[in-house]
């Protein structure tokens, strides 16, 4: 398998080979068809290191509208280091193709200048839960337009206690949004994020 046969954009398949990506990992090869419908709801068990963010940020990449200043897509992480690695990932992916604001929100730094690149709007969002919420809570940030929610190591994030944040962050999110669950493990507070937050996902072991 190839990434052109994966049904992603042109310049999306060239900046990834560009990057020096030849050929999908499992997980792309069988994430992205899927996740680019954009259409349901989806759960990857994946280990890190298996190629996940691309995974996820290539389809969310093509789905995202560079048209709109809208915030369409919000990509939750359990750490800083994380949350950073994805922005600069997604940012290197799509700098050839679209021209999208892609913020990252986390503590332990400025949130007045976070709050600065938000109010310019960000079409992309990645956060940590803890920050977001005092984004939220300083109505810095809408969540009524968002498309599609990204919860990445899903397990790590629960066993660090945002809990009661991703809960609130959900509760603020429409309705009529996707959400793509990607965690290493399977514990029952992810289970019980899936019945509460999720319709009928398309579940992907790798
Ligand atoms: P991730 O699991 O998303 O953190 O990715 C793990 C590492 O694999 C990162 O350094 C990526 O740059 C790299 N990587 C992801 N997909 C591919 C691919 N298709 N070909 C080569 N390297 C990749």
């Amino acid at each position: 398998k190839s990434f052109e046969s994966l049904g992603l954009s042109r310049g999306l398949v060239e900046s990834v080979q560009l990057i020096g990506f030849e050929t999908p990992t499992p997980i792309q090869e069988q994430a992205i068809p899927v996740l680019l419908n954009g259409n349901r709801d989806f759960v990857g068990l994946a280990q890190t290191g298996t190629g996940k963010t691309a995974a996820f940020g290539l389809p969310l990449l093509d789905l995202v509208d560079d048209k709109s200043r809208d915030t369409q897509a919000l990509v939750l992480a359990p750490t800083r280091e994380l949350g950073l690695q994805i922005a600069n990932d997604l940012e290197n992916f799509s700098e050839k193709v679209k021209r999208f604001n892609i913020v990252a929100v986390y503590g332990g730094s400025s949130i007045s200048e976070q709050i600065r690149k938000v109010k310019k709007g960000a079409q992309i969002i990645v956060a940590t839960p803890g920050r977001l919420i005092d984004l939220i809570d300083r109505k810095a940030i809408n969540l009524s337009t968002i498309r599609f929610v990204v919860l990445d190591e899903a397990d790590e994030m629960l066993n660090m206690g945002f809990k009661d944040d991703l809960d609130k962050i959900l509760s603020f999110t429409p309705k009529t949004k996707f959400t793509w669950l990607f965690s290493a493990t399977m514990p029952r507070e992810v289970r019980a994020i899936m019945k509460n937050y999720m319709t009928d996902p398309f579940e992907l072991t790798v």
